[in-house]
């Protein structure tokens, strides 16, 4: 009868190991810099969609004061106020891509 050993296979370039702490010794020292990028990676992908309706919202309250004829000087203002800021902060975190 043939022996079936459970191995344990290297997601970064297929090499297989008998325990999962040499998988782990490897890929540590073989991979250190693919991990490390993929972790960049997820960090730059993840805030695009909430950065495209941070600028989606930047536009709905330009919109407001526009078409807001009974807004009070002191709103008009809290709102420029608030799309200043927002796009502050949208400017800053595409700068940081
Ligand atoms: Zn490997």
């Amino acid at each position: 009868m043939e022996e079936i050993k459970k191995t344990y296979k290297c997601k970064y370039c297929g090499e297989t190991f008998d325990t999962p702490l040499e998988l782990a010794r490897h890929v540590r020292t073989k991979h250190k810099r693919a991990k490390a990028k993929e972790k960049i990676d997820a960090k730059r992908a993840a805030p695009t969609e909430e950065i495209t309706k941070a600028i989606e919202a930047i536009g709905i309250l330009k919109g407001l004061q526009q078409v807001s004829p009974h807004l009070n000087e002191g709103e008009k203002k809290m709102l420029a106020d608030i799309s200043k800021r927002m796009e502050t902060l949208v400017m800053y975190i595409q700068r940081g891509k």
